[in-house]
């Protein structure tokens, strides 16, 4: 019988996925929707020392069996925590220079993935297609395949790929490029990152090829929810407070791919050269704290504290503070209800794989009064979304500019762009994004187990 095994680092909590938090949770709940019976292994999230018999958790929810392992403090270390998010993520954000590499962290990234393999390969049976996700398991089909696996595995990469100017200074890149071709399919958001990927193939000579498929949303219940939520009591409360004055809204977890700073820069901009917006624009900055105990994410913490901290000391007034900065995460559906509130979304990242933030504002509008979306011309989502207002995330002029025109934008200019914004959000969604990188896993490849 056919069957889809999702690898990832992380596996949900099936209790969770009823409501699920962030991106990558949600397009795939979408896709083992559409499957007869699914398998999801990975990390459990728990750290422990020892382990009992073969070490899996197992739990069956709605035709899919959810196993996962822990890790021991060393492997999260070395394996996620240091190569993972401090060496692969700076990089493939295009960010070499905070790349804190040491050879035992490359060691404990690849005796993870073959760990996994090693957990995974019982598992297995005829009729499997296996997906893996993401930077954290670059070398999963190598090892699978080095155990005997000949069923159709497939990646995809939800972040960046990076020129071969830079990820040449991956160590040991020609491995990891090596490793990749053991997939039969591979997964990228957008086109320039299948394009430099393919760079790398063709520099190195390995016989290998990536393809974009751009990840959506459910653009159908998001608005359905933020419709509802737009009516719950907090979001009332925050309406109530802005006094009838325009909201600009920002949601990113605090990450320096994210250009915090340089946004808060931009902001102030809005506010030294355009004056009239003084006392009358409220900015909600919601910005959950993430992989706080990385040196890196400590340090952007402080630093956005301060520049914050300067703004709303130079500009407030008894009566009015320029940002609101929220560390602590809000629940996806209340923040539906936020956007549909807001006048404006700021997502302005320096780099991100595709920002599905900047996709869910789009859902959340309301048609016959619609809100501005001011894109950074680095997300994955800006070829997507050309009619948002797009602006360079590095030069703060850019963004004020882009908000006072959003702030002073008619109502038909307002409603013809978010037209053609929506009906990208509603063909390109979570859904079609699994069954297109599906079909073509599928497609490609005959089970030959
Ligand atoms: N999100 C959330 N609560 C928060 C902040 C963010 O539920 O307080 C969700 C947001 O709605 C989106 C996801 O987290 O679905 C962030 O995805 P995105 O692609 O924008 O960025 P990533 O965090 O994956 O880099």
């Amino acid at each position: 019988m056919e069957r889809l095994v999702i690898v990832s680092n992380r596996v949900p909590d099936p209790t969770e996925l009823q409501q699920p938090a962030g991106g990558l949770a949600v397009a795939l709940a979408d896709a083992l929707r559409m499957e007869k019976s699914s398998l999801w292994f990975g990390w459990s999230g728990q750290i422990s020392e020892q382990q009992n018999g073969d070490g899996l958790h197992s739990v069956t929810a709605d035709r899919t069996t959810y196993v996962t392992t822990d890790l021991t403090r060393a492997q999260h270390r070395g394996y996620y925590q240091r190569y993972s998010n401090g060496i692969v993520w700076p990089l493939f954000h295009y960010r070499a220079g905070l790349m804190d590499y040491s050879r035992t962290d490359w060691e404990a990234y690849r005796a993870v993935n073959r760990m996994f393999a090693e957990k995974l390969m019982p598992l297995l049976r005829p009729g499997d297609t296996i997906w893996v996700q993401d930077y954290h398991l670059f070398l999963l089909a190598q090892e699978l395949r080095a155990l005997g696996a000949t069923c159709p595995i497939g990646f995809f990469l939800h972040i960046p790929f990076p020129p071969w100017s830079l990820f040449r200074a991956l160590p040991f890149a020609t491995d990891v490029l090596k490793a990749m071709a053991s997939y039969d399919q591979i997964g990228l958001q957008t086109r320039e990152d299948a394009y430099n990927l393919n760079e790398c193939f063709r520099i190195t000579r390995i016989e290998a090829s990536g393809r974009a498929f751009p990840i959506g949303i459910d653009p159908v219940s998001f608005a359905e929810e933020a419709i509802t939520s737009a009516e719950s009591p907090e979001a009332r409360r925050l309406q109530a407070s802005l006094r009838g004055k325009p909201l600009i809204i920002g949601v990113d977890r605090l990450d320096y791919s994210k250009g915090l700073e340089e946004r808060f820069l931009g902001y102030q901009q809005l506010l030294r050269r355009f004056p009239e917006h003084r006392g009358n624009v409220t900015y909600l900055q919601i910005t959950p704290v993430s992989r706080g105990e990385v040196e890196e994410y400590r340090l952007l913490r402080r630093k956005l504290d301060e520049v914050i901290g300067r703004i709303n000391g130079t500009f407030s007034n008894v009566d009015w503070t320029p940002i609101r900065y929220l560390t602590h995460p809000i629940p996806r559906p209340l923040l539906a209800g936020f956007y549909r509130l807001a006048d404006i979304a700021l997502v302005t990242p320096l780099r991100d794989g595709m920002n599905l933030v900047a996709k869910e504002f789009i859902a959340a509008q309301d048609e016959a009064d619609p809100g501005v979306l001011v894109l950074s011309d680095m997300a994955g989502a800006a070829p997507e979304l050309p009619e948002a207002l797009l602006v360079n995330p590095h030069d703060p002029d850019d963004t004020a500019d882009a908000l006072h025109r959003a702030l002073k934008m008619p109502e038909d200019e307002r409603r013809a762009r978010w037209k053609m914004l929506d009906n990208v959000v509603r063909t390109t969604t979570a859904g079609s994004w699994a069954r297109d990188f599906l079909a073509a896993l599928r497609g490609q490849t005959e089970p030959r187990m």
